[in-house]
This record gives C-alpha cells, sequence and structure tokens, in this order.
C-alpha cells in the first residue's frame, strides 16, 4: 500500500458552528467552516477514497466515560439558562452548550469508530481537541474533553487497543488529557507547548512525567515564547518520532492545534504553516510504521479563523496525500469576505512573514536544545518500551 491509496474520513456539520461563546470571544467557531469550504472549494471530497461523515452525538453514558454526573448536570442546567460560567471567566455558559459540546465529543467518537471498524486509516474532526476540560469542571473555552472521552471509548469498546498516544501541538499545554491519564501506563500523553510560565494553563514542565505504573507515560516539551521554525522542528523532530517508536501504541490521536501560528492573536509563538506540513508528514509516516495507520486527528487553538483554516487545509491535504494548489481557490476567498468580512491569503502556504532576528533565533535554538537535552535525559528512558 503506499500513501496514496490510503482511506481518509472527515467528519463535519454545521452544527459544530453553534459552539459560540459570543461574538467578544476569541475562539471563532466559523473557522469550522472556513475549513470546510477550502477543503470543498479545493474539489477534496469528489475524491473518491475520501469520504465526508455526519457526526453522531455524544449519549450521557459516553460522557459519563470520563465526566462526572455532576458535572453534566452542571452544564445541562446552565445550558437551558443561557449564562454563567464553566470556571473562572474563559469559558462562558451560553445557551445549547450542552448540545453544541456533545456533538463535538460526538464527531470525536465518530472518527474513532470509522477507523476502528476500518471503514478509514485517518479520520478527521477538527471540531476536536478540546484538551482543558477536567472531569468535573470546563477550562480553557473547553465544557467537555472529547480527548478523555474517546480514550475512555476506546478501551471500554475495543479490547485489542492495548496502547494509546496523544500527540498535543497546540500552543497551550496538554493538560486536562494529560492529568485524566497522569497514573494510566496504557496511556502516552506528549504535549509540545509554550513554557508555562509564559502563558495559560501554567503547568507542562518537563517534571511532569506521571506517577506510579505511568510514571514515563506524560511528556512535556515546554518550549520558549518566540519559538520559530527551526527551532520547533528541532525539538518535534529530536523527542516525538523516538518516544512513540518507544511505546509502540496501537493507535494515535492527534492534537492538532495551530495556535501556535505567527498570526495567532494568543500565543507567542512565531511558526508559518510550513511546519504543519513537515509535522503532518512525519506523523503520516510514523503511524502506518506502528500501528498500521490508525490515527485520529482532532483541532484545538487557532485564533486567527483565516490562517487556522489554511493550516488546517494544510495537515488535511498532507495526511490524505492529495497535492495543494499555490493559490487558495477565488469562490473561498469570495465566501469568506462576504460571509464574515474576512480576508484572506492569495497563498494556502504563508508567504509573509517577519521571525525572530538572526541573534534572537540563536538565543532561541540554544534555548530549544537545552529543552531538548532535559527531556532526553529525564524523560525518554522512562517511556515503558513497549515488549
Ligand atoms: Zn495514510
Ligand atoms: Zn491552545
Amino acid at each position: 500500500m503506499t500513501y496514496k491509496d490510503c482511506k481518509i474520513v472527515y467528519v463535519f456539520n454545521e452544527e459544530f458552528l453553534k459552539y459560540d461563546f459570543g461574538p467578544a470571544h476569541p475562539l471563532r467557531p466559523e473557522r469550522q467552516l472556513l475549513t470546510y469550504k477550502l477543503l470543498e472549494a479545493l474539489k477534496f471530497f469528489e475524491i473518491d477514497r475520501i469520504r465526508l461523515e455526519k457526526p453522531e452525538m455524544a449519549t450521557m453514558e459516553d460522557l459519563r466515560l470520563f465526566h462526572t454526573s455532576e458535572y453534566i448536570e452542571r452544564v445541562k442546567r446552565l445550558s437551558e439558562l443561557g449564562y454563567g460560567l464553566l470556571d473562572l471567566g474563559d469559558t462562558p455558559a451560553f445557551k445549547g452548550m450542552f448540545e453544541a459540546s456533545a456533538i463535538r465529543v460526538g464527531a470525536t467518537l465518530t472518527a474513532i469508530r470509522l477507523v476502528m471498524n476500518g471503514i478509514c486509516d485517518h479520520a478527521f474532526n477538527f471540531s476536536g481537541g478540546l484538551h482543558h476540560a477536567r472531569s468535573n469542571q470546563g477550562a480553557g473555552f473547553c465544557v467537555f474533553n472529547d480527548i478523555a472521552v474517546g480514550i475512555k471509548y476506546l478501551k471500554r469498546n475495543y479490547p485489542s487497543i492495548e496502547r494509546i498516544a496523544v500527540v498535543d501541538v497546540d500552543a497551550h499545554h496538554g493538560d486536562g488529557t494529560q492529568y485524566a491519564f497522569y497514573d494510566d501506563p496504557s496511556v502516552l500523553t506528549i504535549s509540545l507547548h509554550e513554557d508555562g510560565r509564559f502563558l495559560y494553563p501554567g503547568t507542562g514542565f518537563v517534571s511532569e512525567i506521571g506517577t506510579g505504573t505511568a510514571v514515563g507515560t506524560s511528556l512535556n516539551v515546554p518550549l520558549p515564547p518566540g519559538t520559530f521554525n527551526d527551532a520547533y522542528l528541532l525539538a518535534f523532530n529530536e523527542i516525538v518520532p523516538t518516544a512513540l517508536k518507544t511505546f509502540m501504541p496501537d493507535i494515535i490521536i492527534q492534537q492538532f492545534g495551530v495556535d501556535t501560528h505567527f498570526s495567532d492573536p494568543l500565543t507567542d509563538f512565531m511558526l508559518t504553516n510550513h511546519v504543519y506540513a513537515k509535522i503532518a508528514g512525519t506523523m503520516h509516516k510514523i503511524v502506518h510504521e506502528i500501528c498500521d495507520g490508525r490515527y485520529v486527528i482532532l483541532g484545538g487553538g487557532g485564533y486567527n479563523p483565516e490562517a487556522t483554516a489554511r493550516s488546517w487545509a494544510i495537515v488535511f491535504s498532507k495526511i490524505a496525500g492529495v497535492d495543494l494548489p499555490e493559490k487558495t481557490p477565488a469562490e473561498w476567498r469570495d465566501f469568506c469576505l462576504k460571509k464574515y468580512g474576512i480576508r484572506t491569503s492569495d497563498t494556502i502556504f504563508d508567504t509573509e512573514y517577519h521571525g525572530p532576528s538572526s541573534d534572537k533565533r540563536k538565543f532561541l535554538i540554544e534555548a530549544v536544545k537545552r529543552v531538548v537535552e532535559e527531556v532526553k535525559e529525564r524523560v525518554l528512558p522512562l517511556i515503558p518500551e513497549r515488549k
């Protein structure tokens, strides 16, 4: 089999747009539609081996796999009320919040099911990746943690799955997912993110390695503000493939937040979307090498909707093995402008970029090398090797 034969599913529904904290909130639900419209305009859904699927709603039983009944009831109550807060202020309640959140969890479960039942090799749900939510509280724009529910769902329904790995490349630490499985040796969580001393949620240090029998199954790579393409790829390539090839999971779930982009208003990374193509390419190769291609790709952060849509289209094209044209389709540019007043780039890959100065680059590369060395010395040797 060549990669060009892989079967791909893209889970999408306009219901995703209802996950909306209001016009002043930085999380823009329209990025889901912008991404879908871009893939549609690129005619990717006309390719035989690429399928568009509607998500199924997560049931109460599904949500209870990870979340407490009390918390689910609280979300329901606030959802009917239409106001209130799920955390200290980042995650306000809105009318219909329960359904809007449950469909996103359902979409991740749909993606998992289609991969596990052999309907496809790789499945995408860019509405998922809500990695901050805890079992008993919302956090950081995340109501339910679809990744944690998805892992519990895999463990309950597919006993052949003995090991699961999560690769989280969002600019923020994947704290909710990490702590959900902090004492579970069958789940390896890897998170590359901006150093918690500078960015929410303030955790994700190298010293967070898991507990009890799960020591070595929590891996964190905190990177300095200003991290740019070469520095980021150095960290990713030195650590992630080795960690995955040691742990040898049966399936990989990736949280593919793209708030690491240089244009992102909430974070301090300086990546261009070329990096996402490289990460996707590396991950695609790895999943075929180690877990029979079983790969679920979720979304996450990305607070410049236009850049997010182009970034996710690049991730999709790379994993699906389809070529991208140089230019963004005119019908997509028109759609973004007419419907949302958003001006878009003429090219899919970033062309305008002013990264750090060369002195700053040298400093950043050195800083990243130190983090990489620390992870190599203190964490990689602890990862439980698969016999
Ligand atoms: Zn493939
Ligand atoms: Zn984020």
